[in-house]
């Protein structure tokens, strides 16, 4: 049976257009009429714009078709999570502070998907601020997991993972500061990459925790997530953390990086609290790369135990920051009932965020306080630097780790809603990539017994992206995780 349109690869979607066998229009269309149909169970979106994502696309046909064609996206549907300012759009953070904002500029991530000719086709569900595991802290209304409705999709970009799985876009942007690319991919059965610190450009992505903060793509396939991460890369003089550092051609790159590999497995993340399926399909990842011809090397990361700790001080500190700026006044939500201009801040953040939100912003300005700054801040700054060397030590002696990439699969809505530490442990493998700076890549290893996906994790140097696509895509190539779909 051929698969329908709203399932091909991007790569698949860009040889057909450039082959003349499949139209802009045809494949936007496809995607349009797959959400219309699936929508209201999934619920990945938070705004949607038919005509103009129509628009876009006949614009594209209209290039090609005059021999103007803008490379391997033009005309290919891209969806963004609602951090990334895309001019003319919506961009609300999945925050009732933001619900009314509409974006005046591109991000750069934007601007270069639109000088690549992709149709940016609607706004993805995130957990507010991306602040969250689960998508539940989304103001505007929850997502389901396409592989089970009562279950969460993963965050903060569960709409990203979940249209994926849906079939509702081609590929798709998230962001990720603590594992919010890649745990929603895992729980979704996508692939999700975080770039190295610096590859891609902030500018125009909503602040969280300016430090971690990296925009990353996400798609069916590696080839896909190689295919935006290349549109998407590169410096750019108005984010000055972003790295002057020539792009590779991340396809060709893939290709020429052929192994064997050694290949780090770190104890700690193989302990207590890691599911048995979620176990059990990942060692049968090992043995497969062990087949391979890789030299499988047991390694240690010490100071493991203390990233969730760290991570939760440095990501609230810098966030009690970033989000000063919503006072009512510049920004969003502006409180009706406010006696005054110090009550207008008040009202306007006490009726604009949302509950996690306040807690991070109340535990952020703790950490900072005069008195506890070096007890917390300057503590787990150093305490980063201890994990950050860890990794260093390890990539001496192996090419990339391999890890699981959730500690669980798909967890049921409203299971940990209640429980902020338990919600913060979703995270516990995929935070100190960020703490660390360095490329993460989540791919489909397996389903569980009742029918979830299970995501395997490979952490690399920085800038050794070509790399981890290469072993992911080694995986890939072997397995067909990735082409099963969900009942919907
Ligand atoms: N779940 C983590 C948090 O809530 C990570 C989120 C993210 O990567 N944006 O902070």
């Amino acid at each position: 049976m051929s698969e329908p349109l709203h399932f091909l690869a991007a790569t698949d979607v860009s040889a057909r257009l450039a082959a003349g066998t499949l139209t802009s229009e045809q494949i936007t269309q496809a995607v349009i009429d797959r959400t219309r149909a699936v929508e209201d169970r999934v619920q990945a979106f938070t705004h949607r714009d038919e005509a103009d994502a129509l628009a876009q696309a006949r614009a594209s046909d209209a290039r090609r078709s005059s021999g103007a064609s803008l490379g391997p996206l033009d005309g290919v549907p891209v969806s963004l999570k609602d951090v990334l300012a895309c001019a003319g759009q919506p961009l609300t953070c999945g925050s009732r502070m933001l619900a009314n904002f509409v974006s005046p500029y591109d991000s750069t991530v934007v601007a270069r998907l639109r000088a690549a000719g992709a149709v940016l086709w609607g706004r993805l569900n995130m957990d507010e601020f991306a602040m969250g595991s689960s998508t539940e802290n989304s103001a505007m209304h929850p997502t389901a997991n396409p592989w089970d409705l009562e279950r969460i999709p993963g965050g903060s970009s569960g709409g990203s993972a979940a249209a994926l799985a849906a079939g509702e876009s081609i590929l798709t942007i998230g962001s990720d500061t603590g594992g919010s690319v890649r745990q929603p991919a895992a729980l979704c059965g996508v692939v999700g990459l975080k770039p190295t610190y610096g590859r891609v450009s902030r500018f125009g992505l909503v602040a969280y925790a300016s430090s971690l903060d990296q925009v990353g793509p996400m798609g069916r396939s590696v080839d896909d997530v190689a295919l935006l991460l290349g549109a998407v890369a590169g410096h750019d003089e108005r984010d000055s953390t972003s790295v002057d550092r020539p792009v590779p051609d991340y396809a060709a790159a893939m290709r020429e990086n052929v192994g064997p590999w050694r290949v780090g497995l770190p104890r700690e993340y193989f302990g207590d609290g890691l599911n048995p399926e979620v176990r059990a399909s990942v060692e049968r990842a090992v043995a497969f790369y062990r087949e391979q011809g890789c030299e499988i090397v047991d390694v240690s990361l010490p100071n493991t135990g203390y990233a969730v700790a760290t991570y939760y001080i440095i990501a609230t500190a810098e966030a009690s920051s970033n989000l000063a700026r919503y006072d009512g006044v510049r920004y969003g939500h502006r409180s009706a009932k406010a006696n005054g201009a110090i009550d207008l801040y008040f009202q306007s953040r006490a009726e604009g965020f949302g509950e996690e939100v306040k807690r991070r912003i109340i535990l952020g300005t703790y950490v900072l306080s005069s008195g506890y700054y070096d007890a917390y801040y300057l503590r787990a700054q150093k305490v980063r630097t201890l994990i950050r060397n860890d990794f260093m030590r390890a990539f001496e002696r192996v090419d990339f780790l391999l890890t699981p990439t959730s500690p669980v699969p798909a967890f049921k809505k409203g299971e940990r809603t209640a429980d902020p530490l338990a919600m913060y442990l979703a995270d516990i493998y995929t935070i100190s990539a960020n703490l660390a700076g360095l490329p993460g890549l989540s791919l489909p290893c397996g389903f569980t017994e009742c029918g979830l996906p299970i995501g395997l994790q490979l952490l690399g140097k920085p800038f050794d992206e070509p790399r981890l696509l290469a072993a992911a895509r080694r995986y890939e190539q072997a397995h067909d995780w990735h082409l099963r779909r969900p009942t919907l």
